[in-house]
């Protein structure tokens, strides 16, 4: 009877151990699937990248609670020859600098050495002083096949500013996208702005890990280079509610 106590113990180890490893066998193969099926998810998620040319920081700032209340990140792609103080308190609120160039000009009119001026240069500037930019939007979208070779080099992503393209969000990495314009002036109504959102939103939400790329200027109910705040809002709580993700630029390239 004594040596059966021992022997009844080491099966009880045994099974114990069995036990155990089975437990973790089960538990680790469900993480791992549910970290595949979250990995589906975030390459199958449609959105919106959402930017803010030239440099409009009063009512940015203004925006931020906004932009907060709907857990969106955007893009602001700047006007200027180093980061302000703006630049800073924007990324850590978790969106994006990007890069418009130092001053506003058509780039399609400048010589080789104005653009690297404009465009190229304040890149090491930038960098210097923390901020790396990887995103250039061309101003008013004039570009040309010579100048996106020039630019590329040193960007990763080149914006337009023209049109509704819809892209498979790994065109982000390289190359150069288009982007729709959503200011006053385009839609002067809400009505006609919630018609335009509907129908790029619908196209967006029916297709698999797609973005399109939409964009303002500032946000201001009078004006037409700006975006009208119930406009913005309309557009911020249609996506949340269409689940549609708003990333970065940044975000994307790192995809
Ligand atoms: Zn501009």
């Amino acid at each position: 009877m004594r040596e059966m106590i021992p022997m009844g113990k080491k099966f009880s180890f045994k099974k114990k151990m069995l036990i155990v490893l089975g437990t973790v066998f089960f538990i680790t193969a469900a993480v791992l699937g549910s970290i595949k099926l979250y990995r589906i998810h975030l390459r199958d998620q449609s959105g919106i990248l959402l930017a803010f040319d030239d440099y409009n920081e009063g009512t940015w700032r203004q925006a931020m609670e906004l932009f907060d209340k709907y857990d969106v990140n955007v893009t602001f792609f700047i006007n200027a020859y180093e980061p302000t103080d703006f630049c800073y308190d924007a990324i850590e609120r978790g969106h994006e600098i990007a890069f418009h160039g130092a001053v506003h000009e058509n780039m399609t009119d400048l010589s080789e050495q104005e653009v690297y001026d404009i465009a190229i240069s304040p890149i090491e500037v930038f960098k210097e002083n923390g901020i790396e930019l990887t995103t250039f939007a061309y101003p008013g979208g004039a570009h040309n096949d010579a100048l996106d070779e020039m630019l590329l080099p040193h960007y990763n992503i080149l914006r337009g500013a023209w049109y509704k393209e819809i892209h498979p969000k790994c065109d982000l990495r390289h190359g150069f996208i288009e982007a729709m314009p959503i200011d006053n002036y385009y839609y002067p109504t809400q009505e006609s702005f919630e018609t335009a959102i509907d129908s790029v939103l619908n196209e967006v939400s029916q297709t698999k890990g797609v973005v399109v790329c939409l964009y303002s200027h500032s946000v201001d109910d009078g004006g037409d280079w700006c975006i009208a705040w119930d406009k913005l809002e309309y557009l911020l709580k249609k996506a949340q509610e269409m689940n549609l993700q708003f990333y970065t630029f940044k975000e994307l390239e790192e995809n």
